[in-house]
């Protein structure tokens, strides 16, 4: 099924040319801008020759890698800063050297909730691997940010706890999920939290327990917290269960049976509506939208809330298909969709940010 977008893929109105710099650098986040992507604006990149710059054991990389490469999605043009931590140190000092010089930083994990611009990212990509896994006593482990989710669900219904069967099929890392208190059937990731590793803005570490924290459905106080530096690591505290394992592989064959498992997505791109009965993908699929594409970007025949990349979808298609979506089950249910996705503005004006 074709559809032709009805809606002017230009800017008439070039006001989202490079903003004003920000008068202080803060953690890019998230917001949903239902606007146009600026493609008339001049893409990211610093020369055609790679760049470094290496600074206290960084080697940060110059307008050349992709966010494509960085997101589950596929999709994304270059940052102008990128480099990788896989310590809490090198995270700081990541951090630090983005205050110092006032760039605008965003810290990443797996990119599997995240939908980059094909213009790319004015600003640093911190691509977190701090991956280490410290086993406190049984059935509690501190996990750092960067290790993947999918792998700390799996071996700890291996080893007989229950909490994180559902964890098993997320492909994020434990700072992502806790970050963005990622769920499936009936369980989430705010249950089994204990403790909540950080560094600030101001580059101080700060252990955060859970009774200091709020979670909602799929938003944690971290959203909101204005001296995030970054997660850094988590503990998580779980029950003995005979029977975990058992339903992790339940879980798993009903995810592989319902979901678009191996194609290009970011899982679901809406959130469930509140207290409806119904969920977003039944109210997508119903307003007949399964299967319909603008350019490379299609509502998965498989599980209507995800939103797949055929291989060539630009960010103006993903962002053109899901304002489609919106307006369909709109104008046919009375229903406003709400994006569980993360869109990174590539000039994002993060002096005046507002949620
Ligand atoms: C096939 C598929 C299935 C999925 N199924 C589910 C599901 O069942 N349930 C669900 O909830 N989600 C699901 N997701 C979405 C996604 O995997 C989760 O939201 C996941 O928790 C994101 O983790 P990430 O490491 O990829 O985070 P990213 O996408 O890299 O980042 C997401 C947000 O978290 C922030 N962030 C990441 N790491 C840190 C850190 N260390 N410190 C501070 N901020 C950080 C980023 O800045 C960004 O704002 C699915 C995605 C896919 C592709």
């Amino acid at each position: 099924m074709e559809i032709n977008f009805p809606f002017s893929t230009t800017r008439q109105n070039p006001s989202l040319m490079l903003p004003t710099p920000p008068t202080f650098t803060k953690m890019a986040s998230m917001a949903f801008p239902v606007v146009q992507s600026p493609r008339n604006s001049t893409p990211i990149s610093s020369s055609n020759k790679e760049q470094t710059q290496n600074w206290d054991a960084l080697k940060f990389v110059r307008g050349k890698k992709l966010l494509k490469d960085l997101s589950t999605w596929g999709i994304g043009g270059p940052c102008n800063y990128f480099v990788q931590v896989f310590h809490q140190t090198h995270l700081l000092s990541a951090i630090r050297y983005c205050r110092e010089f006032s760039i605008p930083y965003v810290v990443i994990g797996k990119g599997s909730n995240c939908l980059f611009d094909d213009l790319g990212f004015d600003g640093c990509v911190i691509l977190n691997q701090i991956d280490f896994l410290e086993r406190m006593e049984p059935g509690v482990y501190r996990a750092g940010s960067g290790f993947r989710f999918n792998h700390l669900g799996s071996l700890s219904c291996n080893e007989g706890f229950t909490g994180l069967e559902f964890a098993a099929g997320i492909p994020g890392t434990v700072g992502g999920a806790t970050y963005m208190n990622a769920g499936a059937n009936g369980q989430e990731t705010a249950n089994v939290i204990e403790s909540v590793d950080i560094v600030t803005t101001e580059g101080n570490f700060r252990t955060l327990n859970r009774i200091d924290l709020t979670f909602g459905y799929r938003s944690s106080s971290f959203q909101d917290m204005g001296n995030l530096g970054a997660i850094v690591a988590a503990t998580f505290r779980l029950e003995r269960s005979g029977s975990a394992k058992k339903r992790q592989q339940e879980l798993l064959k009903r995810r592989r049976a319902t979901q678009p498992v191996n194609e290009r997505s970011a899982g679901s791109v809406f959130r469930n509506p509140v207290n409806l009965g119904v969920s977003a993908a039944e109210l997508i699929d119903k307003a007949g939208l399964k299967g319909c594409s603008i350019g490379g970007a299609m509502v998965s025949n498989i599980h209507a809330n995800f939103l797949v990349n055929n291989g060539a979808s630009t960010s103006q298609d993903m962002l053109n298909l899901i304002a489609l979506v919106k307006d369909k089950v709109d104008s046919k249910f009375g229903v406003e969709l709400e994006e569980e996705v993360l869109y990174f503005h590539p000039y994002w004006n993060y002096a005046n940010w507002e949620r």
